[in-house]
């Protein structure tokens, strides 16, 4: 889908530095958001209208565009590493006390 659209509308994909420098810049408006809707500064009245939904999908557009113009299949790529971590972290996360509200250790 990305694909499709950077060789219509897109003419073609940006260099690979281009791309990572736009996924620094939206992945930095997406810290302005969490950083103002769940952190402890407020919101300005220009940023009131911001949509996370939008500004993540912004993000994951630069991340398709540079496995797309370096040749990487991605979703093999996902497949992979979550391979990769179930074989890592098969047991840790339920083991982490601070997950799961059970102190784990001896009383
Ligand atoms: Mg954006």
């Amino acid at each position: 889908m990305v694909d499709d659209w950077v060789h219509t509308l897109g003419v073609r994909y940006f260099s690979e530095l281009s791309i990572l420098a736009q996924m620094m810049e939206e992945t930095g408006e997406v810290a302005r958001i969490v950083s103002r809707r769940y952190g402890d500064q407020s919101f300005k009245k220009s940023d009131e209208d911001h949509d996370l939904g939008d500004e993540l999908a912004d993000v994951l557009f630069a991340i398709v565009c540079l496995a797309n113009r370096t040749g990487i299949d991605l979703s093999q790529a996902i497949r992979k590493n979550l391979e990769k971590k179930t074989k890592r972290d098969k047991d840790r996360h339920w083991k982490n006390p601070k997950l799961t509200g059970h102190s784990g250790g001896q009383s």
